[in-house]
């Protein structure tokens, strides 16, 4: 393993900040494709962390045990954005700047925009596959998902298809994709699988568990390394779903959820997933029902919840009738 600054640059007070990467060569030759993983865009998003952790421990073991099993290179970013990682918030600290928002054209000179633009050069000139990993908000839980925006369905579902994640959602283009990392490689041809698992400021073992074994999976897939030792229960094929596929349960009123149901289980249409409260009252506002039957992929974590609010989606099994 071979360790890369990227980009250093200097604090107020003198003390450095380093954008690094670790980089895992082909054991001889060309390589077959490059692939990059990266990760802590938003700094309050600790899951992809675990993720990189188990990628480059077992990668650096595979190395010492099994060099000839590297036909491609690996690159990992496992901390995108230091300054936001070290102070555990979503935007980077003093510009209160959104880095997965400033990709693309025309985002002006600020340092998280130099830095930006050194992480995405570096990956265009490296990369043939990138995989980029993000949390979810502090609202709601994910089960470890794909994100593709429908664009790009063609060439990342087949991809994705390969990571043993729970599921694939794809979804259509909105504008604020427009300065993501994961778009913006996507338009350049460097198909781009943006993950989605957990919420933000917790781990969550089993989902890293999941997703460690299901990227060392799609490794093999797609030839950048040679060995198959994916453990049979980690084997899956990800649901696939589209925008009709998607039912959602709001809150008709504010007030408190307690969430009843399991974050996975399949529900049925009607099932119950939990209550609202009016603390203040003691009444049950409402009883929260599953809004369809299929896969109970998002539940709300933070209780507090205004009118109109999310409060769970679930993939349908079915898509429902015109
Ligand atoms: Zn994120």
């Amino acid at each position: 393993m071979k360790t890369k600054t990227l980009v250093l640059f200097k604090s107020p007070l003198g003390a450095p900040v380093k954008v690094i990467k670790q980089i895992f060569t082909a054991f001889k030759g060309r390589p077959v494709k490059r692939v990059s993983f990266v990760t802590g865009l938003h700094g309050d998003e600790l899951e992809g962390l675990v993720l990189c952790h188990r990628l480059i421990q077992a990668l650096r073991q595979l190395k010492q045990t099994q060099p000839e099993a590297f036909l491609g290179d690996i690159h990992i970013y496992p901390a995108a954005n230091p300054s936001a990682v070290n102070s555990a918030t979503r935007l980077w600290p003093f510009y209160s700047e959104d880095m997965n928002r400033t990709f693309g054209q025309g985002s002006g000179d600020s340092v998280p925009v130099q830095v930006s633009r050194a992480l995405f050069e570096d990956l265009k000139a490296h990369s043939d596959l990138a995989v980029d990993i993000h949390s979810s908000n502090k609202h709601l839980l994910e089960l470890p998902q794909i994100r593709i925006i429908e664009n790009f369905a063609g060439t990342l579902v087949p991809l994705a298809e390969q990571t043993c994640a729970d599921l694939i959602w794809v979804h259509p283009m909105a504008g604020l994709f427009e300065s993501t990392l994961g778009y913006n490689l996507n338009l350049a041809k460097i198909p781009t699988l943006v993950i989605e698992t957990g919420i933000c400021l917790r781990i969550h073992p089993e989902f890293g568990d999941q997703l460690f074994h299901g990227m060392m999976h799609w490794l093999n897939h797609i030839g950048v390394l040679a060995i198959r030792n994916t453990p049979a229960k980690y084997i899956k094929a990800p649901r696939i779903i589209y925008p009709n596929q998607v039912a959602l349960a709001m809150a008709r009123q504010s007030g408190l959820f307690v969430g009843q149901a399991r974050l996975g289980s399949q529900v049925k249409q009607g099932d119950p997933l939990g209550q609202m409260l009016n603390p203040m009252t003691g009444e049950v506002l409402e009883e929260v029902v599953s809004p369809g039957t299929g896969l109970l992929f998002t539940l709300r974590q933070l209780p507090l919840v205004y009118a109109g609010g999310l409060l769970a989606r679930v993939a349908l099994d079915r898509e429902p009738e015109p």
